[in-house]
């Protein structure tokens, strides 16, 4: 399997995680749009937002309870955030992502 983000969660491609469960890896994005720019990803390969299913439900859940205590760890609640997914011609990588952005947001992904 040769997706990025799953060698990333393997420790094949170096990331500097910043929280890591057996479920959900988040790391800065490479490319960063904002001051601050951190990819939230589920673990288990799923190629994008059209994959998901109900039965996901607590999975994104879990997603968004990390992206609130990222939101708290960088400060973010006093200045503007986003959680944006990317989907068709505009997601580039694709194994399903969340990119946290906050803080001066140069452009969305
Ligand atoms: P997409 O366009 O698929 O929503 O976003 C993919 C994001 O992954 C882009 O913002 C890009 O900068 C980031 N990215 C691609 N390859 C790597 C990588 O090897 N490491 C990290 N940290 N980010 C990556
Ligand atoms: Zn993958």
């Amino acid at each position: 399997m040769d997706c990025i983000f799953c060698q990333i969660v393997e420790g094949k491609i170096p990331a500097k995680k910043v929280f890591e469960t057996d479920t959900i890896v988040a790391f800065p994005d490479i490319n960063p749009s904002a001051e601050t720019h951190i990819l939230i990803v589920p673990k288990k390969h799923i190629a994008g937002m059209h994959d998901l299913a109900l039965e996901h439900g607590p999975q994104l859940a879990e997603v968004y309870q990390v992206a609130k205590q990222l939101v708290s760890e960088y400060n973010l609640s006093d200045k503007q955030y986003r959680v944006v997914v990317n989907g068709g011609k505009a997601q580039h990588v694709p194994h399903l992502h969340f990119h946290l952005l906050g803080g001066n947001i140069k452009k969305l992904v």
